[in-house]
């Protein structure tokens, strides 16, 4: 029977914090709606995931390797983003590029985004502008780790 009470009163006491916030966020929209109160809205549901909010332009989503004008990728293979990784979730192997001007480029490119941080670093560390974390990509879910160390191929397209 005690029991029974304490739920009993749980249920009253959530309902009254939903009704409460629910007629609250009520009276600030009425209040919007009628010209008072313009810098205050109430709340409102974002309906994920077809609608997004926007990102601030700095915001540091998932990376992509950024390449030049005539196609190939920026990556010169010189290894700081991998060196300043503090997630150490960054792999370089590097190969010798026909282009005496360029000298290297990456021959394999990994990054595992289960272990990054998205600390940004290894974009400050790039000489060469190689590697951007601008392709708004928050929705990172997948079915096992694996799937989330993206390799040379998603990372020039920016997307698994
Ligand atoms: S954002 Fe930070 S943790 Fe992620 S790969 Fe770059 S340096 Fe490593
Ligand atoms: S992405 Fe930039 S820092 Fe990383 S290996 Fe390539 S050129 Fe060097």
């Amino acid at each position: 029977m005690k029991n029974a009470a304490i739920i009993l009163w749980a249920l009253i006491k959530g309902s009254l914090i939903t009704a409460r916030h629910f007629f609250t966020n009520l009276w600030f929209h009425f209040l919007r709606l009628i010209g008072i109160k313009k810098y205050r809205p109430g709340a409102v549901t974002i309906q994920y995931p077809e609608q997004t909010k926007p990102l601030p332009s700095r915001y540091r989503a998932a990376h992509r390797l950024t390449k030049r004008p005539d196609g190939k990728p920026r990556c010169v293979a010189c290894l700081l983003c991998a060196t300043v990784c503090p997630s150490e979730c960054i792999i370089v192997e590097a190969t010798e590029d026909p282009d005496p001007e360029v000298q290297k480029h990456a021959s394999r490119f990994e990054i595992d985004l289960a272990r990054c941080c998205f600390c940004g670093f290894c974009v400050e560390a790039c000489p060469e502008d190689a590697i951007r974390m601008d392709t708004g990509r928050i929705d990172l879910a997948a079915r096992s780790r694996a799937d989330l160390v993206w390799d040379i191929d998603q990372l020039s397209r920016g997307r698994s």
